[in-house]
């Protein structure tokens, strides 16, 4: 089975490119943002506690993001493959899921690293703003969103990297084009 870290900033496509993957290769697929939306959606206490954060642009706290994980691996045990999108965001994160997985024999095989300019970030997120509902699709969240993954996120780059496990992705370009490049590193 197949275990991928589908990585990148706020707005680099992790999304539009998971949907891409589950239709091609038929993976489960978790992403933590949406997880924290539900909960949010439902009022229920995580929403409760993540809403604050989520709308300050800042992370959750790893203890909860890490059990939200912990209690979704089981349900991935017949599926050919799983994408994680939107964590891990910090290096803890990271090694948590590393022991989780080791813990089932397994490890990552392979973070796809989406690279894109700071300034298409910003366009891409105001403009999904006018249609997505969310809260945190605003000029100063974004701009904090930012510089959270600048300083908590991009750290998770070297510990794949140190792991053998990194490959960057220039998530610039046309949608169809990036998920080409994406598909090559899978097929390996
Ligand atoms: P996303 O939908 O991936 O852009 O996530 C939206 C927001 O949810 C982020 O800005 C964080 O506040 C929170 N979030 C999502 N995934 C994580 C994670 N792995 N660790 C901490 N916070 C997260």
């Amino acid at each position: 089975m197949k275990y991928v870290v589908l990585f990148g900033p706020p707005g680099s496509g992790k999304g539009t490119q998971s949907e891409n993957i589950i239709k091609k290769y038929g993976y489960g697929h978790i992403s933590t943002g949406d997880v924290l939306r539900a909960e949010m959606a439902n009022n229920t206490e995580l929403g409760k506690t993540a809403k604050d954060y989520i709308e300050a642009g800042k992370l959750v706290p790893d203890s909860l993001i890490i059990d939200m994980l912990a209690k979704t691996m089981d349900s991935f045990a017949d599926a050919k493959g799983v994408i994680f999108d939107g964590f891990p965001r910090t290096v803890a994160q990271a090694v948590a899921l590393k022991d989780m997985l080791a813990q089932r024999g397994a490890d990552v095989s392979v973070m796809l690293n989406l690279i894109v300019e700071e300034q298409e970030l910003i366009n891409r997120l105001i403009e999904r703003g006018k249609t997505s509902g969310r809260s945190d699709d605003n000029l100063e969240t974004i701009k904090k969103r930012l510089d959270t993954y600048n300083e908590q996120t991009s750290p998770v780059i070297d510990f794949y990297k140190e792991d053998g496990k990194l490959a960057n992705i220039q998530g610039m370009g046309s949608i169809e084009d990036i998920f080409a490049s994406i598909c090559v590193e899978l097929d390996k």
